[in-house]
């Protein structure tokens, strides 16, 4: 698996970097994710990457009990989330800090850092979501 490839690199880039870069339009404006290499809305090919701080609400949640592909490095259970990242509306996937297995709610602000999630043998960049 090559993660630096297409045109969400600038993304996990970041995240290795241990920043949030998300794409907008830099025609109309429009946030774009998945990250494209022109514009739906506009057409453009001028896509801007811009540093969002790693903050959002909870969109959904659920909580694995059993180990599926790709999932060999965490601990069960564990708390995946689609966040949505705040002043974008961009959801992302990621993972929620879940020690006292709480159910989360929908809505809950997050706050992120960057993490890694271990996959045959690689560190892959994650955000990891905790609540407050
Ligand atoms: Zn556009």
């Amino acid at each position: 698996m090559n993660i630096n490839d297409g045109a969400d690199a600038p993304y996990w880039n970041g995240l290795a970097e241990g920043r949030l870069l998300l794409p907008r339009c830099g025609g109309c404006g429009e946030w774009l994710w998945p990250a494209l290499s022109r514009c739906g809305t506009c057409g453009s090919e001028e896509i801007q990457w811009v540093e969002r701080a790693m903050a959002g609400a909870i969109f959904s949640w659920t909580r694995t009990w059993h180990r599926f592909g790709f999932t060999e490095s965490l601990d069960l259970p564990f708390v995946s989330i689609v966040a949505t990242v705040d002043d974008c509306g961009i959801r992302l996937l990621g993972r929620l800090d879940d020690p006292d297995q709480i159910d989360p709610l929908i809505g809950e602000a997050i706050t992120g850092r960057v993490g890694a999630t271990r996959v045959e043998g690689r560190d892959i960049p994650t955000i990891i979501w905790s609540r407050g």
